[in-house]
């Protein structure tokens, strides 16, 4: 039999359909993939019992003809997706052993449409990085290596899980969370396809919160396809989340037409940054001649507000964080460390349960917030993201898409960035601008570095029209692949 973790989603969608396999055997060729693979670190719980029941359930639907959109196709879930009745951990060691008594919106979709979930996958701890390395549960290893290396590379981040996981064929396709670029940047580090919907498409709730203004959800996933019949899924409007969109769930699928004669494609001057590797801006070249020779017309188009994204996010986020991660003081949730008074027990809880990274957020988030700072950092930052917001309006009016790169490089090795923190932010430097204004953005792997691993070019789109993105998107990939897979060195061992 053929490989059934090699499939993409659609692939194994058809398979099940046509009864070429059943939702059992593809559960168990995943289960067994993910054994193998524990190199990786991928997944930071199994639930191997729970996906055998479901893709039962799935087989005996499928045999009646009452299988739904996602019917027995084998799932990976981020690990800051509340899962009922099993642990959530946001990678932290305050959560650690937090078993949520809800389901969130999300995963609930999935589950409803038929959805076999194989377990959760690791993230940087409450999804600050771009790395994965800060989980509590030890780093990710990102399944490409250099050509010529066996040194390990990282993921991408904060859903490294994810992006390594499909990656590897450890799951058919994974959801994943995106507050500056945890979706995108993951997935072009490992050729992966990450798309961030618009704020407001995918419910939060039941999603431990970062930054509750520039939190979404999205898919990673092998193919633009399989991205567009993730969304059309995890897509919802839902009354118990405040800022869910009333907004129809179009079939994303259907909007791949193949076609983009006429697409106005801006490309945003100010991307072209300093010190922007060759490689890089070769890579974004392609895609301009590509959209070209599909029947697309390339603007220059320009977002001069954009070198303040970074700063701005980097007070916005932490500040949302710090009021969010104030919840975890020992008294509802997770971790407990006693002292000999209730004041002394929250600093004992917060001091052991939280990481280096997110006790910075912290620090950050109620510095900018204080009394005396906050007129001058955060309000400022509010208003800078009014002026990117504007700016991103402005330019839609003459194009339909923007394309950039997705990031300033490719995968990085284990520990290269970590004793710097502002290089390791500098890596969401064309991904957080989308966060900001609540757009919609898709990365494509788009070739490989000089050193042989994936990089990825980003399409932004307007608001609620990730058919668009995806539409051109996929055209993209078409005139990039196919690109290899990564060697999958683990099973050697
Ligand atoms: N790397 C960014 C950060 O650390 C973005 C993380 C994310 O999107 N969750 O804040």
């Amino acid at each position: 039999m053929t490989d059934l973790t090699a499939l993409t989603l659609a692939e194994a969608q058809a398979g099940l359909q046509n009864g070429a396999f059943t939702a059992l055997e593809l559960c168990e060729a995943h289960l067994a993939a993910i054994e193998a693979a524990g190199a990786l670190n991928a997944y930071t719980k199994v639930t191997p019992e729970r996906a055998r029941e479901m893709a039962k359930a799935s087989d005996q639907r499928l045999a009646k003809g009452e299988g739904g959109a996602l019917e027995g196709l084998p799932l990976g879930i981020k690990d800051l997706f509340c899962t009922k009745g099993v642990p959530s951990t946001a990678s932290s060691r305050i959560l650690e052993n937090f078993v949520p008594t809800y389901e969130s919106t999300v995963t609930q979709n999935l589950w409803d449409a038929g959805a076999v979930m194989l377990g959760k996958l690791a993230l940087d701890e409450f999804a600050m990085g771009s790395s994965t390395e800060t989980s509590y549960f030890g780093p990710v290893i990102n399944p490409w290596r250099r050509k010529g290396s066996d040194a390990a590379l990282v993921p991408g981040g904060s859903s490294g899980g994810s992006s390594a996981a499909v990656a590897a064929d450890l799951c058919l396709a994974a959801t994943g969370t995106d507050t500056g670029g945890s979706i995108r940047q993951p997935a072009a580090l490992t050729g992966t396809v990450g798309l961030k919907p618009t704020y407001g498409r995918c419910s939060r709730w039941g999603i431990i919160a970062f930054a509750s203004s520039l939190d979404q959800a999205g898919p990673i996933t092998k193919t633009v396809e399989d991205a567009a019949i993730m969304l059309s899924v995890m897509a919802s409007i839902d009354p118990k989340d405040t800022t869910s969109a009333e907004v129809p769930v179009p079939d994303y699928r259907a909007a791949l037409t193949g076609s983009i004669k006429g697409l106005r494609v801006g490309i945003p001057r100010e991307y072209r940054v300093d010190g922007m590797p060759g490689e890089i801006e070769t890579l974004w070249q392609d895609g301009v001649e590509w959209m070209k020779a599909a029947g697309a017309e390339v603007i220059e188009v320009s977002l001069p507000h954009t070198k303040y994204a970074l700063p701005a996010y980097y007070i916005v986020a932490p500040a949302e964080a710090s009021s969010n991660l104030a919840r975890y003081d020992g008294v509802r949730y997770g971790l407990r460390e006693p002292g000999k008074d209730i004041i002394e027990m929250y600093e004992n809880t917060r001091a052991a349960g939280f990481g280096a990274e997110v006790k910075r957020r912290i620090l950050i988030g109620t510095y900018v917030l204080s009394a005396g700072y906050y007129d001058a950092y955060y309000l400022k930052a509010q208003k800078v993201r009014s002026l990117i917001k504007q700016d991103f309006d402005q330019v839609f009016e003459k194009a339909d898409v923007l394309l950039t790169p997705t990031t300033p490089g490719p995968a990085f090795a284990l520990g290269e960035k970590t004793g710097d923190p502002v290089e390791m932010y500098l890596n969401d430097i064309f991904t957080v601008t989308v966060n900001m204004a609540g757009l919609p953005a898709l990365s494509v792997p788009a070739g490989l570095s000089s050193e042989g691993t994936p990089l990825g070019l980003q399409l932004i789109g307007r608001a609620f029209d990730e058919a668009t993105i995806l539409r051109a998107g996929q055209v993209l990939e078409q005139a990039a692949g196919p690109l290899p897979k990564a060697e999958k060195w683990w099973l050697a061992a």
